[in-house]
């Protein structure tokens, strides 16, 4: 008979290693199997995230946003640097140097606490019992008292714009462009096209953005998401709303592809295109027929506000499950079902999760939007303060955005905090820790916040909602 486990996580992502890790940490015999296969055949911890997601995007993000200071904002700060060029290939290296380091980092992690690394795709078979088959074809059977599902997501694939190799690509091959493509389009509007978008439009490409629905970033409050309409267009990128993807052709090395718009049927050429339009669960060979787990509708597995499956001991986290696609999602989902499974009583907050946008300047926010609210008939007062009134902002030469605190005009409580600004993914957290609190908008406008600061507009958007801001005529 092979091992039994306590506890064995399928996947290896920020959902699945956290898991695994603070379910080791709570004394449980844990074991975590992973079938990711890096180009060197190697098998690699850390899911989509690590890989292909947040961290290599960021790479990428943080070269070209200082590719574009240096190139075109330098010499306002009294810098000359001429000649500046952005070396593609250098930038591609070195987010891979950073994701084989953060990559290798979690295996460590997983050797120091203890939890036992299974390589190979494992299905969830009847009665606790997983299935691992490893990348020789070796079947292997261990039996668990808990299994934690957390097996991710892929890219959506759409009919009109087919992958095809090195003209269109997913967000994965978005990553790897060896040069800036001259005309690039990205189809969807989404956090990942407008983060991949901003990547190479920064490295020189001429970026179009072609989006079906009317409206831009309808999850952000409309002030902010007007504002970083604005930005993104002067910045180069042509965003058109209400285009609808109707097909492509390809013509040796360029793609034509055909949209509908308010005009009727347009079609623009492009060098490469970038298909970001969301994307689906993965649970490809994950569950065996009498396995009992069931999914949603639309893919998802089907699970209870604490990750429960429809099978006792079952639990399914992360972009598998419903909620927003995030990583820190998932890895608090992880987290609480660890707890849960050590016999601890452990709840997620899905009302303050909060998502950035990591264009320039970045979009976060948390809670609700002043359209939301007023859409469930709860009346709000909000609180806006402009980066061009903060000193801190004009000393780093980056006053563009808006801090927006919304809070319930009966309690003053805070129902949502939109942000757009230099920052922003990093002055969010005070929204976050606001709304996790209960706390008013006096409350925020009662702690001192340190000057000169970002985070002093936040502050002061809490000020304004009482009509108190101080840096504000
Ligand atoms: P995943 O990270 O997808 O991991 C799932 C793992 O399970 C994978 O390693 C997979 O190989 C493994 N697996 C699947 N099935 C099996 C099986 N049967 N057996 C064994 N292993 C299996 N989120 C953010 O919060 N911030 C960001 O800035 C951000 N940027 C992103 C940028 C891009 C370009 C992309 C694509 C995504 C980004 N995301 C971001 C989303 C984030 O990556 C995901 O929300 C997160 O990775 C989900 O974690 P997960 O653990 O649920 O799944």
């Amino acid at each position: 008979m092979a091992d039994k486990f306590d506890v064995i996580v399928i996947g290896a992502g920020p959902g699945g290693y956290v898991a695994a890790i603070r379910a080791a940490q709570l004394g449980l015999k844990t074991a975590c199997v992973e079938k990711w296969v890096n180009k060197e055949g190697k098998v690699v911890h850390g899911g989509t995230c690590l890989n292909v997601g947040c961290i290599p995007s960021k790479a990428l993000l943080e070269t070209s946003h200082k590719y574009v200071e240096a190139r075109d904002h330098f010499a306002e700060l009294g810098i000359k640097a001429d000649g500046v060029e952005i070396d593609v290939a250098k930038m591609v290296e070195r987010k891979a140097e950073i994701v084989k380091n953060l990559t290798g980092g979690i295996s460590g992690l997983f050797k120091a606490n203890g939890v036992t690394a299974l390589e190979g795709t494992g299905k969830v078979l009847p009665n606790k019992q997983v299935e691992v088959t490893g990348h020789d074809g070796e079947k292997a059977t261990y039996d668990a008292e808990n299994i934690v599902i957390a097996s991710g997501s892929v890219p959506v694939e759409i009919p009109p714009t087919p992958l095809t190799e090195g003209l269109i690509v997913d967000s994965t091959g978005a990553l790897e462009f060896s040069e800036a493509p001259k005309r690039l389009g990205v189809i969807g509007a989404g956090v990942i096209g407008l983060e991949l978008g901003s990547v190479w439009s920064r490295c020189g490409s001429e970026v179009t953005v072609l989006e079906a629905v009317d409206s831009f970033l309808p999850m952000v409050d409309a002030a902010v998401a007007k504002e970083a309409q604005k930005l993104l267009k002067k910045q180069g990128m042509d965003i058109k709303l209400g285009a609808r993807v109707t097909g492509s052709d390809i013509k040796e090395n360029e793609v034509v592809v055909k949209y509908t718009d308010a005009n009727g049927e347009q079609e623009q050429t492009f060098d490469k295109i970038i298909v970001a339009v969301g994307r689906r669960p993965y649970t490809q060979s994950l569950l065996d027929d009498d396995a009992g787990v069931k999914l949603d509708e639309r893919g998802f597995i089907y699970v209870d506000d604490h990750c429960s499956t429809s099978v006792p001991g079952v639990y399914a986290i992360g972009d598998v499950v419903r909620g927003p696609m995030l990583a820190h999602k998932a890895s608090e989902e992880g987290v609480m079902v660890a707890d849960i499974i050590a016999g601890h009583k452990a709840e997620m907050n899905y009302d303050a999760i909060p998502s950035i946008i990591y264009t320039f300047p970045e979009v976060a926010w948390v809670g609700k939007t002043e359209q939301q609210a007023k859409a469930e008939g709860i009346e709000v007062k909000t609180g806006s303060f402009p980066f061009a009134a903060s000193g801190r902002a004009m000393a780093n030469n980056a006053t563009e955005g808006l801090a927006k605190i919304i809070a319930d005009a009966e309690t003053d409580r805070v129902l949502g905090v939109h942000i757009i600004g230099q920052h922003a993914g990093e002055l969010i957290a005070q929204g976050v820790t606001a709304l996790e609190f209960g706390a008013s908008a006096e409350d925020l406008a009662l702690i001192c916040t340190a000057h000169p600061t970002l985070s002093e507009a936040v502050h002061e958007a809490a000020l304004a909602v009482d009509g108190h801001a101080i840096h504000i005529a």
